[in-house]
């Protein structure tokens, strides 16, 4: 595994349609300039991948072309986001990040053998209880508490193993880098639950860059979180210091850290974070979630003509289509139907109305979440529109970019790593 694929703070940036590479990675050069190095991360989904007809290679492709025209001199990464073993193999040649997603493998249960084996392991090396500096309350480790822990994760590391081993029997002596998430559950993991995680994954020689926990409070996509920001604070504090514990203690890569998913937009927490990240003096992965191409939208609608005439009926079909496009995100939206306006409104709004409805801008009245939250979902339809639409981005191409460049950097890198 090559150490130095992401720097201490990297950044994962989606990018549905692979116009945007460009006007992301500025953002990365306007970071450099004031003296703070992010890697930039591309990542795509097998869903994404399937909804807009596209394929890995595309990511890559878009990766070293905009690398090399705007003479990006550090690393980048391309992220198999959330694969499985079913969907892995079309990324394997051109991806050297995995997200290995172990959220459906939660709560099945190992062998009797490896579960006693992992609870005899934890308790030769500790007693009930473990005091971790840092930790508000030490950790219980008791017999019963651990086999509980065992029963619920053991089986989803040992499946992460399998789908790591599978990669690198693929990929050789080719560097690639390993994230585990289990962030698409309810409920958030313990610290014991962690700590004993983190002792799964060393156990099964999972070489992980990066672990997704899932936090308390709705992520929902393309708008702030929702939640206890208190308890959010402590939650990703109580991570950092047990990911700290891993490296010094378990001998985890030195460069390991925390990656946080559906990460854009949630500019509520970006203080919280940046000032946890500092005082730890850890690293930090955080993902995006279709802000770009939201940005997208906002650029068609301020260049308006044709554009803008695209960037509504793009909304006004996904109300006609509201059940089919919103389903696969239902745990991830809160949207108010009475909040959405009409396709007869739209017909009737100015380029400035839709922008500032859409654009995430919280101080702003007339930022609309809901609004905001459906056109989240409608790319599939943007991708059914085919050249026509992608024509459009290529003939508003700046307008579009500087969005794309101002949202990253303004509203996301510069609060979460810089200020
Ligand atoms: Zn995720």
């Amino acid at each position: 595994m090559d150490k130095n694929m992401l720097s201490k703070y990297s950044f994962g940036i989606g990018d549905r349609f692979t116009h945007q590479g460009k006007y992301q990675l500025k953002a990365f050069i306007e970071a450099e300039k004031a003296g703070v190095n992010i890697t930039p991360v591309w990542n795509k989904s097998y869903r994404e991948h399937t909804t807009v007809g596209s394929k890995p290679d595309s990511v890559l492709g878009q990766a070293q072309k905009v690398t090399k025209e705007l003479n990006w001199k550090h690393s980048f990464a391309v992220d198999a986001d959330h694969i499985t073993l079913e969907t892995v193999d079309e990324f394997i040649p051109h991806s050297n990040f995995f997200t290995v997603d172990v959220a459906n493998y939660i709560g099945k249960k190992a062998d009797q053998i490896s579960i006693d084996l992992f609870i005899k392991r934890i308790r030769s090396l500790f007693l009930d209880e473990l005091k971790i500096r840092g930790l508000d309350k030490p950790l219980n480790l008791t017999i019963s508490n651990i086999r509980e822990v065992a029963n619920k994760f053991l089986f989803a590391i040992q499946h992460a193993a399998k789908i790591c081993e599978y990669i690198k029997s693929k990929k050789g002596d080719e560097p690639f880098l390993i994230e585990i998430s289990m962030d698409e559950v309810e409920v958030a993991q313990t610290p014991v639950e962690i700590f004993l995680i983190l002792h799964m994954i060393v156990q099964n020689q999972i070489p992980i860059t990066t672990l997704a926990p899932k936090f308390t409070g709705r992520f929902n996509k393309g708008v702030d979180y929702e939640g206890d920001l208190k308890k959010f604070e402590s939650e990703f504090e109580d991570c950092l210091i047990l990911m700290k514990y891993g490296v010094q203690h378990l001998g985890m890569n030195s460069n390991q850290k925390l990656s946080v998913h559906t990460g854009s937009d949630k500019f509520s927490l970006y203080p919280i974070i940046n000032k946890l990240i500092k005082k730890h003096r850890t690293g930090l992965h955080l993902k995006t979630a279709g802000t770009t191409w939201l940005e997208e939208m906002i650029g068609l609608a301020e260049a308006g003509g044709p554009a803008f005439e695209m960037a509504k009926s793009i909304y006004k079909e996904s109300l006609e289509r509201y059940d089919e496009l919103t389903g696969p995100y239902q745990t991830v939206l809160n949207i108010d139907l009475n909040k959405l306006p009409t396709a007869k409104e739209i017909d009737t709004w100015s380029g400035t109305l839709f922008c500032e409805s859409l654009r995430h801008v919280i101080s702003n009245s007339t930022y609309n979440p809901s609004f905001r939250q459906l056109i989240h979902t409608s790319y599939k339809v943007a991708a059914e529109r085919g050249n026509e639409f992608y024509g459009l981005l290529k003939d508003n191409e700046e307008i579009i970019g500087k969005n794309v460049y101002e949202n990253i950097f303004f509203r996301h890198i510069k609060p979460l790593f810089i200020d």
